[in-house]
């Protein structure tokens, strides 16, 4: 059963791009992946943490095969499985998940900070995984933090895993204040590829400005948070966690996200005009980098230059991707499809979309299947479920997913993030000649 709500995308500030943008909602079916889905970019950020997924088979089939192929080291996740005696009452799970805890700490010393995952099973039996983070860090604390967070599939798509792990990291954050630090700091949140977290550090140092990344690559140089802080967003899926930070005082600055020059030149500036940089040092500072990347994606303009792009709602990127593809590289927007419209984080990237773009938000997948194909667009970007059946239908596709675990933030990264869109459409040229 689903509920449509059809509304026509329109804008009313024609000047203002998609700024008061009436999207077409639709609550249906959805074609996503869950909150696990996280865990595969999570456990290489933060190297002493150790994610323990609370659930069913189900669950450790998912991460194994999305996330193990590369293993060549022990890994730092794995699954208790729910089995039929915890669901029969015949076993009592917290002792059962204790004893688990209890061995996995007992035979890996390395980790630092434990997150139990909860699961769609996990919720259905209605596990209190707080009550057992409480009583875990009663025993292995302060050797090991022990927090829990959800990655049930239930009502959310996969990028939310990771907005739940660093909300749940929040309220353990040092206190700034009590540091004694009276200066405003710069914090950027949302996991970031180390290679593009060492370019923005890097730039922003030439700047002057010094900065923390949260979340941190070991979990005992967590940053400290608090009224001075003032917080960038790197990834446009962090509502809770923006929330948390601001439930401590954090500010948050309003900005485009880093993807493209545009995108990255104006993040940039967020922080640079907050941290009272001047212009001539920002220009400085940018201008050989944004060269380069300007330079770099002449080349895939003329690839992709009046092609006609499809978004459906996957891994929340949609809408800045988007501003990409049309700005910097002449593409024409048929459907932006976002599992969530947060119009205050998206407000800038919303007023840089052409007026009267076909924003979406939330799914019922057949009918945006059947739009589509009556749209025949040249490229969608879609989840890999979707993949096979539009490819067959001679559409070509991009996997959402994948623009999740490439580096494109930044100015260096800006060409290749233009080439992940262009790739597919090459092939199909050469398939066709
Ligand atoms: S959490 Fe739910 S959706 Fe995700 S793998 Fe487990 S059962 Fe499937």
């Amino acid at each position: 059963m689903s509920t449509v709500i059809p509304i026509r995308a329109e804008s009313s500030a024609q000047n203002a791009g998609c700024t008061d943008v009436v999207p077409l909602v639709e609550r249906g079916q959805r074609e996503v992946f869950c909150g696990l889905t996280g865990i595969i970019w999570l456990h290489r950020k933060i190297q002493d943490a150790f994610f323990l997924v609370v659930g069913s088979r189900t669950c450790a089939h998912l991460i194994q095969s999305a996330a193990g192929v590369m293993i060549f080291a022990e890994p730092r996740f794995g699954t208790a499985i729910i089995d039929e005696r915890d669901l029969a009452g015949l076993a009592d799970v917290h002792e059962e998940l204790d004893r688990v805890v209890a061995q996995l700490l007992a035979r890996r010393p390395d980790i630092r900070l434990l997150f139990l995952v909860g699961s769609c099973p996990s919720e259905v039996i209605k596990l209190d995984l707080s009550r057992a983070a409480e009583r875990q860090n009663q025993i292995h604390h302060p050797a090991v933090r022990v927090l829990n967070y959800s990655g049930s599939g239930i009502e959310t798509t996969f990028t939310q895993g990771e907005d739940a792990c660093l909300a749940a990291m929040v309220p353990g954050l040092p206190s700034l204040k009590d540091a004694g630090e009276a200066a405003k700091q710069l914090m950027v949140v949302g996991t970031l590829a180390d290679v593009v977290e060492d370019q923005m550090r890097s730039l922003l140092e030439q700047m002057g400005v010094q900065v923390n990344f949260f979340p941190p690559r070991n979990s005992q140089t967590m940053p400290a948070v608090g009224p001075h802080t003032r917080f960038l967003l790197a990834q446009p899926f962090l509502a809770d966690t923006a929330r948390a930070l601001q439930s401590r005082g954090a500010q948050h600055l309003p900005a485009p996200f880093p993807l493209g020059v545009e995108g990255t030149t104006a993040w940039l500036q967020a922080a640079a005009t907050e941290m009272d940089v001047a212009p001539q040092v920002f220009e400085q500072v940018t201008a050989a980098p944004r060269q380069r990347a300007e330079k770099a994606l002449t080349v895939q303009r003329q690839m992709l230059q009046d092609q006609q792009i499809f978004f459906f709602p996957d891994s929340q990127l949609e809408i800045p991707l988007a501003r990409f593809v049309h700005r910097e590289l002449g593409m024409q927007l048929v459907e932006v499809g976002t599992p969530y419209l947060h119009r205050q984080h998206m407000a800038a990237e919303l007023a840089l979309l052409p007026a009267g773009t076909r924003i979406s938000e939330g799914q019922d997948v057949d009918r945006q299947l059947e739009r589509c194909i009556a749209d025949a667009p040249d490229l969608v970007v879609c989840g890999l479920g979707l993949a096979n059946p539009l490819e067959a239908q001679g559409i070509t596709t991009k996997w959402a997913i994948e623009l999740v675990f490439t580096p494109i933030q930044g100015y260096e990264q800006a060409a290749d993030l233009a080439g992940l869109f262009s790739r597919p459409l090459k092939r199909r040229l050469k398939l066709a000649a």
